[in-house]
């Protein structure tokens, strides 16, 4: 009769409120992990600058310096600063954009000269493996709207990985084009490359194609996410091509904007 029905019925519920719960006490067991994971890759996106100061000041602390050489390594120490403080503000920029709309501070940019510059900040580094950067511009002057700061981050991240991806004597080209709506620009490497089954995957936080040969060469599976966050952000795509033992291929793409 009625109240049977209803007790039955009260069954379904409480059994249907038990799965409920169940299922978010696992999602929630599910966040913690990736969270830690998360603070974990965090920790070792930072260790890789902080090693770099480190090393400089132990330098430049030595009494027989001359003095044009500690200002050198003085000047180093204040860049990896600045990236340093760079990097931690997008960390907590990338940890809060699930929730948060990304707020981007556009500028009207030459291109060009932006992407010399940048590809300046890590000259060490490139001659350390004597590599070079190989411009393919265009002649004239090309013109986007780009957030400096983050761009500078994305334009680095990518360095970084063909830097680190690659073997010693080997080029990075970094090719400009502009079409009719939009600009294109590629950075490719003669590196080790990615796996067919990887590509999909390198713009997740957290993914690694190989977790020691990432973590030897200072990697924290981080970068691409970034980079891929931040092009999003401001509009734009961002895509892999890579081809196993001969190179990579990072292609960020923006629609030209109209000036206001
Ligand atoms: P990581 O900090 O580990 O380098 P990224 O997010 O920058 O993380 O890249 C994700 C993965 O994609 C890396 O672990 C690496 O295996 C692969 N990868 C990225 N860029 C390159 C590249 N230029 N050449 C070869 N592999 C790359």
């Amino acid at each position: 009769d009625f109240t049977v029905k209803l007790q039955m019925h009260r069954n379904d519920e409480l059994g249907e409120l038990g799965a409920s719960i169940q299922k978010l006490a696992s999602d929630l067991e599910h966040l913690k992990q990736e969270r830690n994971e998360f603070l974990a890759s965090i920790a070792h996106e930072l260790r890789t600058p902080l090693t770099y100061i480190k090393g400089y000041a132990d330098v430049a602390k030595r009494p027989e310096l001359p003095p044009a050489e500690r200002s050198n390594y003085l000047t180093i120490l204040s860049e990896q600063t600045s990236s340093l403080s760079r990097l931690v503000e997008d960390l907590f920029e990338l940890a809060r954009m699930d929730q948060l709309s990304f707020h981007i501070e556009k500028e009207k940019t030459e291109i060009r000269s932006f992407l010399r510059k940048t590809v300046e900040q890590v000259q060490a580094v490139l001659a350390d493996k004597k590599m070079e950067v190989v411009e393919d511009f265009p002649e004239d002057k090309v013109y986007l709207f780009i957030d400096l700061a983050r761009f500078e981050q994305v334009t680095l991240n990518i360095l970084d990985n063909a830097i680190r991806y690659s073997e010693e004597n080997s080029a990075i080209t970094v090719k400009v084009r502009e079409e009719h709506h939009s600009v294109k620009i590629a950075f490719s490497d003669e590196g080790i490359g990615i796996p067919e089954k990887d590509l999909p995957h390198v713009f997740d936080r957290l993914y690694r194609v190989d977790k020691s040969r990432s973590r030897h060469s200072g990697g924290t599976g981080l970068g691409l996410a970034i980079v891929k966050e931040i092009v999003e952000a401001a509009g734009g795509t961002v895509r892999a091509e890579s081809s196993l033992g001969k190179g990579t291929s990072i292609i960020i793409e923006f629609q030209k904007e109209s000036k206001a």
